[in-house]
């Protein structure tokens, strides 16, 4: 039950980030370094087990992927050839009067996305009014106010749309003074001209300044995966259609980093490139539609948090991309990309590099140039995605809690043995069954407090399960155990614990 409303949500789910041992300011001792993070004691462990969520279901479920893991330092070339050093760029803004910075596109597209707001908000408005005999429909097709806000956005949309094909960067400066967007923090209209700003992070290699190469950090994982398409091809024996799967770091300079982990300098991505038959790539991009957002919603998070959206302008290398959104605190926002990449990249990189980076294709008795689907999902905005719907603040009979709902198998600590007094052969008892447990699962001891002090620690971690060791133990053989979310307790035999939580903490809850 959510009891507060969703701006002060998001600041304590910050706050309950940092006091719990899940994320931390980086270079906190120094006041922080602008949209960088460092995962805590906590943090690490959920991490962890998405990646394992998502490698086992991509890679170990599926007989026709295999995974990587290549440097994030790569030959310039590679940089040139997929088109990041002259086309990755974003449209940056400032205002003359805040001197704050804004990505142009994105102030536009939040003006139409409060338009789509106006528009729900008059229909639900309607819908109380009238009840029962609302005809939804109709009242979209014929209220004045609706059709009004809905032409308003059709046009933006079409301008926009024209503008971002064309890098029209005067048309974008040109969409902000006719919606008369203002600045959020100056109220004023007094904007800079639209300015192109490459997003990659450059150093050098070598001793020498003089004469190194500069390099990029990069700022996609994918294009390892390309260089090595050949090197799989050779020593793997998958055939078209097959893909390569990695997760790994990627560093974007952001113009705007904010809202926490969602956007980062420096972040993980879990990407796959799916190689395939040119001519097939619409049927595996439907494929990975649906395989995707049936992954994310396995979950459990809510299955009414997610949803499709087209993109407005396909990348440079696209010729078909979808986001999975989901509703986060501030807003529904870009979760996973997928994209279906034509031959773009292989075709570039065979073109500067000079090696043939083809496939025979046995049935079709000809070589070509794969074509490519890939799904790209950024592994901070899914842990964010996690920790912000199983964020809870409940209201009990005497008392409150703060208690996240992490799916258990994904929850960073799984259970916690609490004797229930410090004495009496109790915690002996309480750590025998620690070591008996502890090969199979990340569990905690905890003897300091009152039990109920201790449960309320470990909903706050969102640990599934706590093992309580008492005086009957001794004589029953049996603990109780105190579940979660329901707070229910049972009694069972040490013997049958194994059994016990093998099933609820299985990959099988949410891998089929
Ligand atoms: P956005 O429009 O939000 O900047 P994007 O369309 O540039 O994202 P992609 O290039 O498609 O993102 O990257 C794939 C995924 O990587 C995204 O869906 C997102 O989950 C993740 N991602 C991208 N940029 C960041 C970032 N700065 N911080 C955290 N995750 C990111």
């Amino acid at each position: 039950m959510y009891l507060i409303m969703s701006e002060d949500l998001f600041k304590n789910i910050i706050s309950h980030s940092k006091e719990y041992g899940f994320i931390f300011p980086s270079s906190d001792i120094y006041d922080g370094l602008s949209a960088v993070y460092d995962y805590g004691q906590n943090g690490v462990l959920l991490k962890n087990n998405l990646k394992e969520y998502w490698w086992k279901s991509m890679v170990q479920m599926h007989e026709n992927i295999v995974g990587i893991d290549t440097a994030i330092f790569m030959h310039p070339k590679i940089w040139k050839a997929s088109g990041h050093v002259d086309a990755f760029n974003d449209p940056l803004i400032d205002n003359k009067d805040s001197k704050k910075r804004y990505r142009a596109d994105v102030l536009i597209e939040d003006y139409m996305a409060k338009l789509d707001e106006k528009i729900e908000k008059e229909v639900e408005k309607s819908r109380k009014r009238f009840g029962d005999s609302f005809d939804e429909k109709l009242f979209r097709e014929t209220n004045p106010r609706i059709l009004e806000n809905k032409d308003n956005r059709n046009v933006v949309e079409v301008r926009f749309k024209k503008a971002l094909e064309a890098s029209n960067l005067d048309e974008i400066k040109k969409i902000i003074e006719d919606c008369e967007i203002v600045c959020p923090v100056s109220g004023s209209k007094n904007w800079t001209d639209v300015r192109q700003f490459n997003l990659m992070f450059s150093t050098q290699m070598g001793s020498v300044a003089e004469g190194a190469d500069t390099i990029y950090l990069r700022p996609e994982t994918a294009q390892g995966i390309f260089v090595n398409f050949l090197n799989v091809l050779n020593t793997s024996r998958q055939r078209i259609p097959f893909g390569i799967a990695q997760i790994g770091k990627a560093f974007r300079n952001e113009i705007v980093a904010r809202q926490f982990i969602f956007r980062m300098r420096e972040f993980e991505q879990m990407e796959m490139q799916y190689f395939v038959r040119p001519g097939t790539e619409m049927v595996a991009y439907e494929y990975w539609k649906n395989t995707r957002i049936s992954w994310h919603k396995k979950l459990g998070l809510g299955e009414d948090k997610y949803r499709f959206h087209d993109h407005l302008k396909t990348a440079h290398y696209a010729n078909a991309a979808v986001d999975i959104e989901f509703d986060f605190p501030f807003g529904i926002k870009e979760l996973e990309g997928i994209h279906s990449r034509t031959d773009f990249d292989l075709k570039q990189h065979q073109e500067l590099s000079g090696k043939k980076l083809q496939y025979f294709d046995p049935e079709l008795n000809e070589n070509y140039i794969p074509y490519v689907v890939e799904t790209s999902l950024g592994l901070d905005r899914l842990f964010l995605a996690v920790l912000s719907a199983a964020y809870t603040e409940e209201k009990l009979e005497n008392d409150t809690r703060i208690v996240l709902k992490i799916p258990p198998v994904l929850a960073p600590i799984k259970i916690a043995i609490l004797p229930l007094v410090k004495k009496d052969g109790l915690p002996e008892k309480a750590r025998e069954i620690f070591n008996q447990l502890k090969l199979d699962y990340h569990i905690v001891y905890d003897e300091k407090d009152a039990v109920g002090r201790r449960y309320r620690r470990q909903d706050a971690i969102g640990t599934p399960f706590c093992i309580t060791i008492d005086y009957d133990t001794f004589t029953d053989h049996m603990v109780t155990i105190r579940e979660r979310d329901s707070m229910a307790q049972e009694r069972i035999a040490i013997t049958e614990l194994s059994t016990y939580f093998s099933d609820k903490l299985s990959w099988k809850t949410i891998l089929n």
